[in-house]
């Protein structure tokens, strides 16, 4: 215990549901904060397949189905990883494992209330997750004799009422973190708050969306003006290619914002598309880290830009949807597009790819999307087709706008795969929309021309 905060900010560090996937992994992870000095903020996800097996239980209890055996089931699997975790701290485990059950008794007489399958039923009953895992780990820190204070996120991390995929309230956020984090800190004690877990105004438990424990990480960094923020998770930084379809993706040591950002949103999972546009938004310092190899430095996520310009990754992301907009003859030519963004925005469909014409426009979103009412509403004034089943394969670095080529080397690989929508917007990636099961084999292909090919080391700034 140090007793002491950083002049220059604390750090916050966040582990993702594999970092903290079976008692070993918690018990290393508990390691690893304690050594660390100044105590950090400890952002946890859910255990790993957790957040996925209670959003399954949510649609079962929106079918109808009684699910207080599945909620009491997750109990059991978190009390087993406590006996594992604990076994050499026994009040610490009773006393966990009190908490285990008193947690998921609370929530087992609250969904007797009548509003099975309604948005907030189903985060009341994902954030259980996080209320989890935090326990398990700050039962890990206190076996190790580890001062440490558990936050609840609900208490720092105020959101609207979009359930589902709530927006945080960054003012009321700022004061409340403050308030709550900075006197532990000041005190020596670690921080353990759960990722992904908010609240709405009226006190309802909110979520920020898959993967919004990075999020968490970031806007806590923010409140707090932390020095850095690590994002600790399975692979060791942000690679030059998705290791689900690379074999040996590099490691990149660093990267400018704005790729993180464009790498976040084209299906790099390691890092949550609204936590990067957060982090570079805010001036954050993010480190991205092996959990597992905590001695490497991992990615460091540059403020500003650096040279040599170039490609740096390439990802993909499946599950995507294509619409394409073709208005009617009669239209004004005027005014089209306009009224297609309309309806998206009013539908709050977040559009990732675009191309126009001049009657026509196409653009993809994430295929989860309930896109059947907006579809309706275009189809008033326009001829709408939807293609389900592709993925976009982006290319992703700086100054692709003149890099000499790129666009040649990139379609010499395409070759003859068909291609339904091509988007350069910028010089920070180039992506275009294939079929997905063309997707995972178009990227080691791209993966070995455009960065194997250059020699190790060629992308570090001297
Ligand atoms: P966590 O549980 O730590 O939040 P995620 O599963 O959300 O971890 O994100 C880490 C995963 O992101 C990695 O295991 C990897 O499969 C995937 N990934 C996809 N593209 C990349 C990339 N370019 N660099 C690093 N990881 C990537
Ligand atoms: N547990 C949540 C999820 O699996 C949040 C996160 O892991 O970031 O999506
Ligand atoms: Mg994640």
């Amino acid at each position: 215990m140090t007793g002491r905060t950083d002049p220059a900010g604390p750090v916050v560090y966040k582990f993702g549901g594999s970092s903290v996937g079976d008692a070993a992994r918690i018990g290393h992870v508990a390691d690893l904060v304690a050594a660390a000095d100044p105590p950090p903020v400890v952002v946890v996800s859910a255990v790993a397949g957790v957040t996925d097996r209670l959003s399954a239980l949510v649609r079962r209890r929106g079918a109808g189905h009684d699910v207080s055996d599945d909620l009491r089931a997750v109990a059991l699997r978190h009390r087993a990883l406590a006996e594992a975790l604990l076994a050499d701290a026994p009040p610490v485990l009773q006393r966990v494992a009190a908490e285990i059950e008193g947690v998921v008794d609370d929530l087992l007489d609250e969904t007797r209330a009548p509003t099975p399958g309604s948005a907030e039923d189903g985060d009341r009953l994902r954030a259980l997750g996080e209320d989890l895992s935090t326990r398990l780990l700050a039962g890990a820190l206190e076996a190790r004799r580890h001062p440490v204070r558990r936050v609840d996120a609900r208490d720092v991390i105020p959101t609207d009422a979009r359930f589902g995929a709530a927006e945080p309230r960054e003012g009321d956020l700022a004061r409340a973190a403050r308030q709550r984090i900075l006197p532990a800190l000041a005190a020596g004690e670690v921080v353990v708050v759960q990722g992904f877990v908010g609240r709405a105004p009226d006190g309802r438990t909110t979520t920020l969306g898959r993967g919004g424990s990075d999020w968490t990480a970031s806007l806590l960094g923010a409140a707090l003006e932390a020095r850095e923020v690590h994002i600790w998770t399975d692979v060791d930084g942000i690679l030059s290619g998705d290791p689900r379809a690379v074999t040996a993706p590099r490691g990149l040591d660093r990267i400018g914002y704005e790729e993180a950002v464009e790498l976040a949103y084209f299906g790099a999972k390691v890092l949550h598309p609204g936590a990067a546009k957060h982090a570079v938004s805010r001036g954050l310092a993010v480190r991205i880290r092996s959990t597992f190899a905590p001695h490497r430095p991992g990615t460091l996520i540059l403020r500003e830009r650096w040279e040599p310009a170039g490609v740096a990754a390439v990802a993909f992301k499946p599950g995507v949807v294509l619409i394409q907009v073709r208005s009617h003859p009669s239209a004004m030519p005027y005014g089209f597009l306009a009224r297609v963004f309309e309806v998206l925005t009013r539908h709050k469909l977040p559009v990732d790819l675009v191309a126009t014409s001049h009657t026509s426009t196409a653009f993809t979103l994430d295929g989860g999307a309930d896109l059947e009412r907006a579809a309706g509403e275009l189809r008033v004034f326009a001829d709408v087709t939807v293609r389900p089943d592709l993925a976009t394969v982006s290319v992703v670095g700086h100054g692709l706008l003149d890099e000499p080529g790129i666009v040649g080397r990139v379609f010499g690989v395409v070759g003859s795969t068909p291609v339904h929508l091509v988007s350069q917007a910028s010089d920070v990636s180039l992506s275009f929309v294939v079929g997905e099961p063309h997707a995972p084999g178009l990227v080691e292909r791209l993966h070995a021309e455009l960065v194997e090919a250059r020699p190790v080391g060629s992308e570090v700034a001297p």
